[in-house]
């Protein structure tokens, strides 16, 4: 899908968050990036959104450069317009399009319904909890029916009870969509249950340092698999490395 060449990023002032990175990007792949705060992570995503634009190196699409809504992006915070509804927030990347509400509304209730919301369309912000609100994002991310979902940290600020639900929600929600997913966190136990792929990132500068292919089963039962203990546990180790 995307093939990312010796990507250089430095920002004005003098810093230099990527040096030299590498990742290809397949169809269907769900790829952690792993790394320590202020590693760059943010800023690869940003330039895969094409939000910003590398210094070194290169991005190349296979099909053309992404048009408007086949990429969605999850940020940590939910960023919800709090004065509307919940079919209201996921319905904006539509409303931008020109699509009108008619037309769009059973979009919008489709993808509230595949991360859970289904009743809870015309609540407001304010009326749900953490997760709730992130599984509205997350919808409103979906509405276009992305190729790519990029997710910077979107858990992070979730309890550990919520943000298991959403991580297991998430699964079934790749698997049933077929998207590809990119997702960042400085979580090692988040990146050995989700990731097919944990690409594993230096401190700043950063740089891909390796890569951990994930042969887990993509469901909840997973967490309880010794086989997931053992990942983790490798995960750890690698990433020590990484920070030497
Ligand atoms: P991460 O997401 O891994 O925590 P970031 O990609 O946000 O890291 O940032 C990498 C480094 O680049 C950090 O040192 C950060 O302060 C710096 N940085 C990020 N964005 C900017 C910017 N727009 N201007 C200047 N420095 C930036
Ligand atoms: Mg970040």
């Amino acid at each position: 899908m995307l093939t990312v060449s010796h990507v250089g990023r430095r920002f004005p002032g003098g810093t230099e968050a990527l040096r030299d990175t590498c990742l290809r990007l397949h169809e269907a792949d769900f790829i952690v990036l792993l790394g320590p705060s202020g590693c760059g992570k943010s800023t690869l995503l940003r330039l895969i959104a094409g939000l910003d634009q590398p210094d070194d190196g290169r991005l190349d699409w296979d099909s053309g450069p992404p048009a408007f809504g086949d990429i969605g992006y999850v940020f940590q915070d939910p960023t919800l317009l709090p004065w509307a509804t919940a079919e209201d927030n996921v319905l904006l990347p539509l409303r931008l399009r020109g699509v009108t509400k008619r037309a769009a509304m059973p979009r919008v209730r489709d993808a509230l319904a595949r991360v859970g919301l289904a009743g809870f369309e015309t609540m407001r912000p304010r009326q749900l909890s953490g997760g709730m609100r992130m599984r509205v994002s997350i919808a409103r991310a979906l509405v276009t029916q992305p190729r790519l979902l990029l997710m910077d940290e979107p858990f992070a600020a979730l309890d550990e009870f919520t943000r298991h639900a959403l991580q297991a929600d998430l699964l079934a929600v790749w698997q049933s969509a077929g998207c590809t997913v990119v997702f960042v966190t400085h979580s090692i136990y988040e990146a050995a249950f989700l990731a097919r792929r944990i690409v594993l990132m230096t401190p700043r500068p950063g740089r891909i340092d390796r890569e951990i292919a994930s042969a887990l089963q993509a469901e909840p039962e997973t967490r309880l698999d010794p086989a997931y203990a053992e990942l983790v546990a490798r995960i750890t180790r690698s990433m020590a490395e990484a920070l030497r």
